[in-house]
């Protein structure tokens, strides 16, 4: 249960998360697959995981702290009946990490139940919050999802669910991915942007949407497409409809999907994520070439990059860095040493491969720059004779309003420094970043992207706050 009431307020502070949501239809262990999906998603949110079951339309909702594999467990998920479900990661690093804004989010609705799972970012929630609560709206969360509930619940002229959904759709801004029960029925839908990623899929009689094509391999499905911006589908028992679309607008998925956030065994406009990093890689090593012996990745993210610079550059790649799978996030935020401490946990370098080499280390993005300037010197502390840092992500000078967990503006490096700065913060030979264009020469050219994270260019509005009313 929520501790204490929140208010429109209270939308203003939160921080962006990242989020991974899967909807499962007509399967007669939906829990136990949405599970299953959960795991292959659960690097897009370690903070909180939940499933919220159908069973004809009676709901169960289970959802906590921590990872898949604590919360649904055998005994969890044999007393997880029912043939339609949804659920939810979630993962912030700032501020609220309390099981309240943890989702799938449940209410009822017109004497019927409704469950939400949301990926993304909503711009104008400040401004729905305030709207919403002068009509009475009281919060059980502080997650712009929950504003979803309220449109709907307050939409006086939809006679019918659909009708009120489409209507309540039509008033959020930003990044929006949904997988929804309501009663018997499955509802999916992507933002008219098409942001975030959301995938369809089939698995025999069963029906399975994912943020991912990862988590529909884990459960054996076939993958179908991915969902069209702006679409809305609508899983009823075994049949699929499409009732209309939101109205249009200019695609822009986020680029980072594909140079960061999403999984390389995924696949991004039918093509293999794999290959746009190898391709980003290979771009990077063009653009930045260095005379040196070894590549060397930041694992697990920037492997396949590094493949890619290794091959172009005709350098032999090693793993120089190992990284440990066993040290998880802690939900507290541990004291300053501590928290240092924790980048010699997951990672530690290869003596063998590093000393008296010149190494190209490869990572994926610079956020802060703490992890990267102590991956630096654990790999000089190794012998290294020369350390080169290459970043498949241009300077990253803005924070991610549609769903990508940034820490503030302030902090992110890039914005703090030039790159011949941050090249002697990180206390490296060289640095070098792929250009903007060399991104978008390694992506597919099919699909328009946003990229305001590194160009500031916020195609899907910015954040809107309404600080008069509120008097903020
Ligand atoms: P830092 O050295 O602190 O700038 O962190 C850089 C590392 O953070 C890179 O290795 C990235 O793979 C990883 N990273 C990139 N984006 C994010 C994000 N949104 N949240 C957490 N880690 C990230």
């Amino acid at each position: 249960m929520s501790p204490a009431p929140f208010t429109a307020a209270d939308f203003a502070v939160r921080p962006p998360e990242g989020c991974g949501v899967v909807g499962v239809s007509n399967h007669p262990d939906a829990a136990r697959i949405a599970s299953l999906a959960l795991y292959a998603l659960q690097h897009r949110g370690q903070e909180s995981a939940g499933i919220c079951v159908s069973n004809d339309g009676s709901f169960q909702l289970v959802k906590n702290m921590g990872r898949v594999s604590e919360i649904f467990t055998e005994p969890v998920l044999r007393k997880m009946p029912g043939n339609s479900a949804i659920g939810h990661v979630r993962y912030s690093t700032t501020g609220e990490t309390s099981t309240c804004n943890a989702q799938p989010l449940m209410a009822n609705l017109r004497r019927k139940q409704i469950a939400i799972s949301h990926n993304g970012n909503l711009t104008n929630a400040d401004l729905l919050a305030e709207e919403l609560e002068l009509g009475g709206a009281i919060y059980q969360s502080t997650t712009d999802s929950e504003l979803l509930l309220h449109l709907i619940a307050q939409d006086r002229e939809g006679t019918e669910f659909g009708v009120s959904l489409h209507r309540a759709l039509t008033r959020l801004e930003g990044a929006y991915s949904f997988t929804i029960l309501h009663d018997r029925e499955m509802w999916a839908v992507k933002d008219p942007r098409g942001i975030r990623p959301l995938c369809l899929g089939r698995l025999g009689e069963a029906w399975i949407v994912a943020s991912e094509t990862c988590a529909l391999d884990v459960v054996g499905a076939t993958f179908l497409r991915e969902l069209a911006p702006g679409e809305i589908v609508r899983f009823s028992g075994g049949e699929v409809s499409r009732p209309p679309a939101l109205p249009a607008a200019p695609q822009a998925f986020c680029v980072f999907e594909l140079i960061y956030y999403s999984r390389p065994d995924s696949l991004a406009g039918n093509k293999s994520i794999y290959n746009y990093r190898i391709r980003l890689g290979a771009e990077l090593a063009r653009e930045h070439p260095v005379s040196a012996d070894v590549v060397v990745p930041i694992p697990d993210s920037s492997n396949p990059a590094a493949i890619g610079f290794a091959r172009e550059a005709g350098l032999p790649l090693e793993m120089g860095l190992i990284r440990s799978h066993y040290v998880g996030r802690t939900f507290i935020q541990p004291a300053q040493e501590i928290r240092d401490f924790a980048a010699k946990l997951k990672y530690n370098p290869v003596q063998a491969i590093l000393n008296g080499r010149r190494v190209v280390l490869v990572d994926d993005s610079i956020v802060r720059g703490t992890t990267s300037t102590k991956i630096v010197r654990m790999v000089r502390d190794a012998g290294a004779k020369e350390v080169h840092f290459r970043v498949t992500a241009p300077p990253w000078k803005n924070s991610c309003y549609y769903g990508v967990d940034t820490p503030n503006e302030k902090e992110l490096l890039a914005n703090k420094m030039s790159v011949a700065e941050m090249q002697a913060f990180l206390g490296v030979d060289s640095l070098g970043f792929i250009s903007m264009e060399g991104v978008k020469r390694s992506v597919p050219p099919t699909m328009r992207y946003c990229d305001a994270c590194f160009t500031g260019n916020y195609e899907a509005g910015r954040i809107v706050r309404q600080t008069k009313m509120l008097n903020r």
